[in-house]
């Protein structure tokens, strides 16, 4: 393999650049070109591409967000689209691709390579770590910092004035930010798109948590864990008890930000192993860390094996929020 293709695609995710960086300097080590692709499926479709060289990657490792920007396209979606990518790619002479992203990404990544036989390896890269094959994907440990410094902050003002806080973090399908920040942040309650929220019970933790006199506490919500995210789930809970809560939305500031070290380390090592693999005929499969060992996993089950959240986590969360 003389020639590949990397690009960003899905949500962005601090790290995407340390990842980036790795891929192209692990391809020159190997004496492999590598070229960027600009905004995902959507700039493969339109062929905005660029050559990367090892200083073209010079300083972006501590950078959030991806220099090779990135989009969600709806015309990747049809045959007609892919096969227009397909085409560009093979223009521009490129003989595999390297994918970071989420599992919308490695679907299509799948879809290009059964129709036009494109190899491609998946790097995870996304803050909501819901991808099997890895126990972190690359973006996670930054989110989970980021809101829990968030959380920090709303704590003191929630202690000072006495103050419940329902706080909304990422997660429409998986909990795993939600867990972490909330275990981490001291939360009463963790709400979880993967475990049924009922709002009388989440009313009498917070009553019995009062009686044994706590005046602030921090409820946690995934933002797919209720309807109508943390404000539903509070609405619900009034039916319940007189609340005199706050609510705040977290939203996109978990995305951006430097990397952590964690991420840093995690990308560079999943880039270069996604170039190591590619180059040495591996196809179809994402790199991904388990138990601190590299594993390749197939792009098929990394986006359909559900990874569950450790329970056992949020049972401490629960016996540790008295
Ligand atoms: P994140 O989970 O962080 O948002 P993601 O990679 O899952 O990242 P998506 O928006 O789901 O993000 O997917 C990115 C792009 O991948 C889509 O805009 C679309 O172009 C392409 N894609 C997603 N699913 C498919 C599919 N089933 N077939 C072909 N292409 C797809």
């Amino acid at each position: 393999m003389k020639r590949i293709g990397v690009f960003t695609s899905g949500g962005d995710a601090p790290g995407m650049n340390a990842a980036i960086r790795a891929v192209v300097r692990q391809a020159y080590a190997l004496g492999v070109e590598v070229i960027g692709i600009r905004r995902g499926y959507a700039g493969m479709i339109l062929g905005e591409m660029l050559p990367l060289g090892v200083r073209d990657v010079a300083n972006i490792l501590q950078r959030g967000g991806t220099i090779l920007l990135t989009a969600r396209s709806q015309e990747f979606m049809t045959e007609e689209g892919r096969a227009k990518a397909a085409e560009k790619l093979r223009a521009a002479g490129i003989e595999g691709l390297v994918a970071i992203g989420g599992d919308g990404t490695f679907r299509g990544a799948m879809r290009l390579l059964e129709e036009h036989r494109i190899p491609v390896v998946g790097v995870p890269g996304t803050i909501d770590n819901d991808l099997y094959g890895t126990d972190y994907t690359i973006g996670f440990d930054t989110a989970v910092n980021t809101a829990l410094e968030a959380i920090d902050r709303i704590r003191d003002t929630a202690a000072s004035h006495e103050r419940v806080f329902f706080i909304e973090v990422m997660g429409r399908h998986a909990g795993f930010i939600a867990l972490d920040v909330g275990l981490a942040g001291g939360a009463e309650v963790i709400a979880l798109p993967e475990e049924p929220v009922d709002p009388q019970a989440v009313a009498e933790t917070l009553l019995a948590s009062q009686a044994r006199g706590k005046t602030s506490s921090i409820v946690v919500v995934a933002e797919g864990a209720y309807p109508g995210g943390a404000a539903g789930l509070l609405e619900a809970i009034r039916a319940h008890m007189a609340l005199e809560a706050r609510v705040t939305v977290l939203g996109h500031i978990q995305r951006g930000g430097a990397p952590t070290a964690k991420d840093r380390v995690l990308a560079s090592r999943l880039g270069a192993a996604a170039v190591e693999a590619l180059t040495g005929g591996a196809s179809g499969v994402m790199v991904g860390e388990v138990e601190g060992e590299v594993e390749i996993t197939p792009l098929k089950e990394a986006v359909e094996r559900r990874k569950d959240i450790r329970r056992d986590l949020l049972a401490l969360s629960r016996v540790l929020a008295l």
